[in-house]
């Protein structure tokens, strides 16, 4: 599908659901950076992973890789005055500016106690320190008790940032988002609807990708683009009203 294409089917459609999956993360365009995967298992072995989303980011910061910043300013551009709703399973903060959104597996703009009670906004503070920590473990010396996003005032348990790689993972920071998700999702049947999945994995399959199926498979006037650069099969509900195209969906959208 070609821009002119793009551009008129969205011309076209009166609604636009928008699923945003693990490409976003930006893990696939860092993997060959070595002290990345470092960091990573790093933090896995300290009981870190709350902080994979934030490093991710502080990684492509470096890298200075703007391709997903691209790719989404691109996106909203897109959705701009049109009746959208995005889900992501990715935890990119960028995304929660692309539009209206839910993320149902967290990201750095919330901390959480790690026993599960409070949920708070993440501070300047908290980020700096974020920041400092990344430094030293960029340089193979990570002091785990140097990071801190301060202690839960209902139990004293240290908190953590709000996501799904978190333990106690307090899924309130999202589920207001979700419903009102739910209540859009219902209004969209007698509707022309298209469906953009964009970069989704099967990690998280019953988020995205099989609901979205599912909502373009009941609605007569859905059509379906799923974005992939291995998994694009369509299923053979969809032949027929939808196309995959075989391509990273962060560079397809950046060159729209
Ligand atoms: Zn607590």
């Amino acid at each position: 599908m070609d821009r002119e294409e793009f551009l008129d089917r969205i011309e076209q459609s009166e609604m636009i659901l928008v699923g945003l999956g693990e490409e976003f993360d930006g893990t696939k365009r860092l993997k060959r950076r070595a002290e990345y995967g470092r960091g990573c298992k790093c933090l896995e072995e300290k009981g870190l992973s709350w902080l994979l989303p934030a490093w991710n980011e502080y990684c492509l910061e470096q890298a200075q890789d703007s391709g997903i910043g691209t790719a989404l300013e691109k996106l909203g551009g897109f959705l701009k005055g049109k009746n959208h709703f995005v889900v992501s399973v990715s935890t990119n903060r960028k995304i929660a500016l692309v539009g209206r959104n839910v993320m149902p597996c967290g990201s750095v703009l919330r901390k959480q106690c790690s026993a599960g009670c409070v949920l708070q906004d993440i501070t300047e503070e908290d980020r700096e320190g974020m920041r400092n920590f990344f430094r030293e473990a960029a340089q193979g010396r990570p002091q785990s008790e140097a990071v801190s996003l301060g202690i839960c005032p209902e139990c004293g348990a240290p908190l953590v940032l709000n996501n799904i790689y978190t333990e106690n993972y307090n899924e309130n920071g999202y589920l207001d988002q979700w419903k009102l998700y739910m209540k859009w999702l219902q209004g969209t049947l007698n509707h022309r609807l298209l469906v953009l999945e964009l970069g989704v994995g099967m990690r998280f399959p019953t988020v995205i990708r099989w609901p979205f199926e599912k909502t373009a498979f009941f609605n007569q006037k859905a059509y379906f683009c799923r974005v992939n650069e291995n998994l694009y099969q369509l299923t053979k509900e969809l032949a027929g009203k939808g196309c995959g195209i075989s391509e990273d969906a962060v560079a397809w959208l950046a060159q729209l």
